[in-house]
């Protein structure tokens, strides 16, 4: 990465590429996401580098749906790991292929599935034999290529709310039922059985979860011969606040080591680590509040604007936009204005007094950040822009009270007497 790309300190400036956030703030309005596209060029390239070109790198996009993000996806030549029909049409009109794009999701609709089927995607990864049934009853006249989301019953050691490879969640089909799908459908005229797939979950710490769930893949793979593609999943960890990830290269390796051999087409589905640090969430400071206990600094953006702290207790280092001169630090909560006391972001967060319309921005907010905000308490979406270099702009405008009440409607008679 180059010395001006990505999220910085320049004197007392915290700078987005070429651009002070406090500049971007002040222009844009916050609540206000702010994505350096240095960053993500620099995942995507560190990602390929380890793993090696002929690796199929499927974006998560439920990560970040931007078209703007997708797009740059599609100008590096990745594909997308999609999990609705929505996904599937964004990453279309960003210009990636049907061909890279493959479906997870563990309750697709018979429209969903019929889209896809049309399409012409890479591949379905099967969640359940009930889906497949489904599939098979819908009769596809085009030929759909299948893969099985193996549920390998390994522990991520993540958060339990974001583990998706153990025995009792509701992702995928254990190994045995598996081989029976698998061959019940060799036949069929236009269900193409071609591959397996595996994710165990999100935010992965350690290399070893990663390395049992490859080895049960590569285990059913042995027993299946027809198989073409392994699909090995996300989940790379990224730093948050001062883990030690694991690193890319030890994963690619655990990757070449474990299902290289089997000579199938790979594919993989990094969501997080792609984008995950390419974002911030700039947010201003309505005003500090006193209470007997600790200080509590109330900022403009809430849990409806990034739930991960509220959903996983995740945390978003939060920076000042203008460090203050001043360098004594105090103790404060650091909270949303949303009606729930679950609006919190930091607890007993150590920072240099700060004054009501300070802008600060929330760090590694590019994943799982917009793509999951909502209007609660009628609050607007916050807005999107994008940073390169010294180039900046608008990716998605903010919304607007007339964009969150439009469809809504009285219906007749409810007016009639
Ligand atoms: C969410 C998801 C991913 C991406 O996970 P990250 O932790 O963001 O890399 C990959 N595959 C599937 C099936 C997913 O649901």
């Amino acid at each position: 990465m180059s010395a001006n790309t990505g999220f910085h300190n320049r004197g007392q400036f915290l700078y987005a590429d070429e651009m002070p956030v406090e500049e971007l703030a002040r222009q844009y309005g916050t609540p206000l996401y702010i994505y350096s596209a240095g960053i993500i060029r620099d995942n995507i390239t560190r990602l390929r580098n380890a793993l090696g070109p002929d690796i199929l790198m499927a974006f998560a996009s439920k990560a970040n749906t931007n078209r703007a993000i997708l797009s740059i996806m599609a100008q590096y030549g990745l594909g997308a790991d999609v999990v609705s029909q929505g996904e599937m049409m964004r990453a279309q009109a960003a210009g990636i292929a049907a061909e890279k794009i493959v479906f997870s999701g563990v309750g697709k609709t018979d429209g969903e599935l019929e889209f896809a089927v049309e399409q012409g995607i890479a591949q379905i990864n099967m969640e359940s034999g009930a889906e497949l049934e489904r599939l098979i009853a819908l009769n596809p006249q085009k030929q759909v290529r299948v893969a099985f989301r193996l549920n390998p019953d390994v522990d991520a050691k993540t958060h339990a709310k974001i583990s998706t490879g153990k025995e009792d969640n509701k992702f995928g089909i254990p190994a045995d039922e598996i081989l029976y799908l698998f061959k019940s459908i060799k036949d069929h005229k236009t269900i193409k059985p071609v591959g397996l797939s595996v994710h165990i979950g999100s935010q992965l710490m350690t290399i070893d979860p990663f390395r049992e769930a490859f080895h049960h893949l590569a285990n059913l793979a042995h027993q299946l011969p027809d198989v073409e593609t392994l699909d090995f999943g996300g989940g790379l960890g990224i730093v948050y606040e001062d883990e030690t990830p694991v690193d890319v290269v030890e994963y690619a390796r655990a990757v070449h080591e474990i299902l290289g051999p089997l000579g199938k087409k790979l594919i993989t589905e990094p969501g997080r680590y792609l984008v995950g640090d390419a974002g911030i969430l700039a947010s201003r400071v309505v005003d500090i509040k006193k209470t007997p206990g600790r200080p509590i600094v109330i900022l403009d953006a809430g849990m409806n604007d990034l739930m991960r702290p509220a959903l996983y207790e995740a945390i978003h280092v939060m920076r000042p936009a203008v460090e203050k001169d001043q360098k004594e630090k105090a103790a404060f909560d650091v909270v949303g204005p949303v009606c729930e006391s679950s609006d919190v972001f930091l607890t007993n967060w150590s920072m240099t007094q700060p004054e009501r319309g300070d802008i600060m921005a929330l760090m590694n907010a590019g994943a799982y950040g917009m793509t999951m905000a909502g209007t609660y308490n009628t609050r607007p979406l916050p807005a999107e822009i994008l940073v390169d270099g010294a180039h900046h702009g608008i990716i998605r405008k903010r919304q607007t009270y007339d964009d969150i009440v439009k469809d809504e409607q009285i219906p007749g008679w409810m007016n009639e007497s």
